[in-house]
């Protein structure tokens, strides 16, 4: 391949890696799953041909049996609990919200119970009890009582706080472009957010580097930076791809 260019920064990085003996953590979510499209199989075929562990972060409310029925033939994918239905209760001039201060914190808990219970029954042992707040927002009052009503962990986007209480396991990179600008985010930029992100960890290596992507909306462009970066990790000896699972047990 001759567009190589802007892949070489997270050579560097991975070679510097290995070169110490140590291995990069890196984890994929990917969100807003409900049913199987031919966006999913698309995903799904990636992740399985470069061994890639997915945790799918499913919307309970509009999901059925079709979807359990598929991925009972993967065996690296796990299914994470994305709100209860992906509604938004915030105002216009809000930053979207379902886990907002909008409504009682009853009535928003007793919709995440029934979304782990329903995805609980549909998936079984592929469930992990993991709360992935549409918009990656959740109400900070909220997240003291998730683990009363079952959930063990907690994933947003960006860097954890210290302190919280319930277990955390964030995504870091976005390779959708979320931030509402036109067009695909170039693959040169995600590659330096990425390696940010490993420089961060190579002096402290505090968390796992979380990978986000949003198959419904991917464009050639995503496809082939998320075929790529598998290209340049899978079996590299200075990254391990790991499963939700084996990074919190
Ligand atoms: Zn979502």
């Amino acid at each position: 391949m001759n567009d190589d260019g802007p892949w070489m920064p997270l050579r560097a990085e991975l070679k510097r890696w290995e070169s110490a003996g140590r291995r990069a953590r890196l984890w994929l979510r990917d969100d807003d799953a409900v049913e199987v499209t031919d966006t999913l199989e698309r995903l799904l075929d990636a992740t399985g041909r470069a061994s890639v562990p997915l945790t799918l972060a499913v919307i309970p409310a509009f999901t059925d049996d079709a979807l359990a029925t598929r991925l009972a033939r993967e065996n690296q994918v796990l299914v994470a609990v994305h709100g209860w239905s992906h509604a938004n209760y915030a105002s216009a001039n809000e930053k979207k919200q379902e886990l907002g201060r909008h409504r009682p914190a009853q009535v928003v808990l007793s919709e995440l119970r029934n979304g782990l219970a329903t995805l609980r029954h549909l998936h079984g042992q592929r469930l992990v009890p993991m709360l992935v707040p549409p918009w990656n927002r959740i109400n900070e009052d909220l997240v003291p009582w998730l683990g009363q009503e079952g959930f063990e962990v907690l994933s947003v986007f960006g860097r954890s706080k210290e302190n919280s209480s319930i277990r955390v396991l964030n995504t870091h990179v976005d390779v959708v472009n979320a931030r509402g600008q036109r067009g695909s985010r170039s693959h040169g930029d995600l590659v330096a957010e990425l390696v940010g992100e490993l420089q961060a960890r190579f002096v402290k290596d505090d968390e796992p580097i979380g990978i986000l992507t949003h198959h419904l909306v991917h464009g050639t462009s995503e496809w082939r930076f998320l075929d790529r970066l598998f290209d340049e990790t899978a079996g590299h000896p200075g990254v391990t791809w790991s499963s939700a699972h084996d990074l919190l047990s």
